[in-house]
């Protein structure tokens, strides 16, 4: 099995994020935190190591399928093969993308990459870690229309490639383009948690499926759209952000007096039953923000750019390893993750002469990070 085209592409990806926020600096605009935007990697490190696990059984699976059921023999090399792949799997991705944000078990996983309060390069790579097993039956119809998998795999990368460049506060409105492909002005809508922003623009390229099963909001100029989500977790530890609904979820469902009700709290949305979503008032709202000393900054940079160096080799060389050796290191990415949240928290600091953990001196300093 070929290792994540994404390993290859994260040089790509950083090199556009360096560029966006210098743009960003030099606009005045307050698009990106380090500690946020450090955040976001770490969680897109996860995601991958979750996936590199995972993927040997999605393609099992989906080739399984493929074989067992395929209605034509599609070839692999035709252009609409893959047109046609792409927009099927856009569409299936519309209505995964619609669960995740309306069934409390799958919105558990998905809200890490709506966690940011800050909307720029790097929340696209803030991807979720335990999203893999959840997501792949809603694409088996591929299989039974009978897209082979290495067609179904480029599209599924096709379509994720695609959603980079729209998460960016620095491409405004495009005109007609806005209501006919997903772009960064429809996009921000997505990830915003005022009231009209809720529940809207699903697509993943096209935002015409929006349009067609009724999930479309324009942006509004006289609204500025607020980032993130109502129930923030307000950490930069990528372990917790990834557990801490589901462990909410089991709770509340533990606390229901009937399976039923047990059931409904998984698979319920994240307001309730036949609620609506209440209305929010963002007048006073303050992005997380944590102060963090210089010295910690550097520390965390620069454990931040060994774990990058680590989460890529591991993409690469993790198929060839056995499982012990893949569960053993992806542990290791985990742990480090983990580490270098709590520092940005001001939870706990390596120091340097010593190599120990101790609790660091919090120096106030003003919220001007940039990375
Ligand atoms: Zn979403
Ligand atoms: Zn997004």
């Amino acid at each position: 099995m070929q290792p994540s085209p994404i390993a290859y592409a994260l040089p790509v990806f950083l090199l556009a994020i360096a560029v966006e926020a210098g743009v960003a600096r030099w606009r005045g605009s307050r698009s990106y935190s380090l500690p946020d935007a450090l955040t976001s990697l770490h969680f897109g490190y996860l995601s991958e190591v979750e996936r590199t696990l995972a993927r040997l059984l999605v393609i099992a699976v989906y080739a399984a399928v493929y074989r067992t059921f395929h209605a034509f023999e599609l070839p692999t090399n035709a252009w609409w093969v893959w047109v046609g792949t792409v927009l099927a799997y856009d569409f299936c991705y519309y209505w995964v993308h619609r669960f995740g944000h309306e069934v409390n078990l799958i919105w558990a996983s998905h809200q890490v990459h709506h966690s940011s309060e800050y909307f720029n390069l790097s929340t696209a790579l803030r991807q979720t870690g335990t999203g893999s097993l959840l997501k792949w039956p809603f694409y088996l119809g591929l299989a039974v229309i009978g897209v082979p998998p290495t067609v179904f795999a480029g599209a599924a990368f096709i379509d994720l490639l695609y959603q980079v460049w729209v998460h960016t506060e620095q491409i405004g409105r495009l005109g007609w383009l806005d209501r006919v492909f997903v772009t960064p002005s429809n996009h921000r809508v997505h990830h915003g948690q005022n009231d009209y922003c809720i529940d809207r623009n699903y697509g993943g390229i096209l935002i015409l499926w929006d349009r067609l099963f009724g999930t479309y909001a324009d942006e509004r100029a006289a609204e500025p759209v607020v980032y993130g989500v109502r129930k923030p977790f307000h950490s930069y530890n990528p372990v917790w952000g990834n557990f801490v609904l589901y462990r909410e979820l089991l709770v509340a469902s533990r606390a229901q007096p009937t399976w039923r009700d047990a059931l409904a709290v998984w698979f319920g949305p994240p307001q309730g039953w036949g609620a609506a979503v209440p209305h929010a008032d963002f007048k006073d709202f303050q992005r997380f923000e944590k102060p963090i000393p210089r010295g910690v900054r550097r520390a965390c940079l620069v454990q931040s750019a060994l774990l990058t160096a680590a989460s890529v080799y591991y993409v690469l060389m993790a198929t060839r390893l056995p499982w012990s050796g893949r569960l053993l290191s992806g542990g290791v990415i985990l742990l480090a993750a983990s580490l270098i949240g709590l520092q940005l928290e001001g939870r706990m600091a390596l120091h340097p002469r010593h190599w120990r953990l101790r609790a660091p001196d919090i120096t106030p300093i003003p919220p001007e990070d940039t990375p």
